[in-house]
């Protein structure tokens, strides 16, 4: 299984203006048993065959609807039950009106619900987004958790506060032993944090990785919500814990000093971390990554 995972790294290290890109290839990775991820332009997606239909975590842009149709076809013939969003962002939710009718539930937290109901502004990404079509909206929201009972699966989707967004939730799937944490763990660069009238916060991200490590064995995969998904789950997410951890505490720090955010950039706080978390071509680089942090603390 690895094998296929090594040669996905290889070709998902795109640089990061395509993975906003609307348009692309689809590709499947087989996860578990019942799981697989569908990499591409945006958001991965998470796809659970139950016996009794199929889940689906996140769904990219509209566009892709139809392909993303086709690689599930080639999992399953059953039905698209429900469709879970990890978070309200475009590149995880833009197919909702696609699969909603086509007779998908869209489950999500009642801050999707919210955000996408309403014109959002993110100043740090220079980024507008306008209301979703009533079509686009979540119809089943929940306000800390819900879960899915599939056979002998239990899974259940736990609200995260002010972490990425203020909208995400973790999915734990019990026994596949994966969860998949949406936009929280980045792959391909480091995180994006919408610090700015998102709700996000790092303190909210630690949180949330930390009780992802705590509903995890050394077994559980991780589903990340850009770049590939890690080999070594936990080893990779305690590492990732770590350097936001480190970084944290290294800019409150020199925001305590009274260094400036130019002064804290210069700094490099995330130095040692950056061969590893920065990547090649990333969307966040480390820069904009000590800036986010910086802005979340002041
Ligand atoms: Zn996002």
């Amino acid at each position: 299984m690895w094998q296929k995972a090594t040669i996905l790294i290889a070709s998902l290290l795109f640089p990061a203006s395509l993975a906003l890109a609307q348009d692309g290839e689809i590709q499947t990775q087989q996860v578990s048993d019942n799981f697989h991820v569908l990499y591409g332009p945006g958001g991965n997606i998470g796809v659970y065959t139950g016996d009794d239909g199929i889940i689906v975590v996140d769904n990219k842009f509209a566009p892709l609807s139809g392909q993303i149709n086709a690689a599930i076809d080639q999992i399953s013939g059953d039905d698209i039950k429900f469709v879970i969003n990890t978070h309200w962002h475009g590149d995880h939710t833009g197919g909702n009106e696609n699969f909603a009718a086509d007779g998908a539930v869209i489950v999500a937290h009642e801050y999707v619900y919210r955000r996408m109901s309403m014109e959002v502004f993110l100043p740090l990404y220079n980024s507008r987004t306008m209301p979703s079509p009533t079509g686009a909206l979540p119809t089943v929201t929940f306000a800390d958790d819900i879960s899915f009972h599939s056979g002998n699966e239990t899974i259940t989707a736990i609200h995260v506060p002010n972490a990425h967004t203020d909208t995400d939730s973790i999915v734990h799937f019990e026994q596949a032993n994966i969860i998949q944490l949406g936009d929280l763990l980045w792959t391909a660069g480091y995180p994006r944090i919408d610090v700015q009238n998102g709700g996000g916060s790092i303190d909210g991200v630690i949180d949330a990785i930390e009780l992802a490590l705590e509903l995890a064995d050394n077994d559980t995969q991780f589903i990340s919500g850009h770049g590939p998904i890690p080999p070594q789950g936990k080893q990779v997410v305690q590492n990732y814990a770590l350097m936001l951890r480190t970084v944290r505490n290294r800019v409150a720090s020199m925001i305590e000093q009274g260094m400036s955010e130019m002064q804290i950039i210069n700094a490099r706080p995330t130095e040692e971390f950056d061969a590893v978390w920065e990547g090649e071509n990333p969307y966040i680089d480390a820069d904009m990554f000590t800036r986010i942090v910086y802005i979340s603390l002041i």
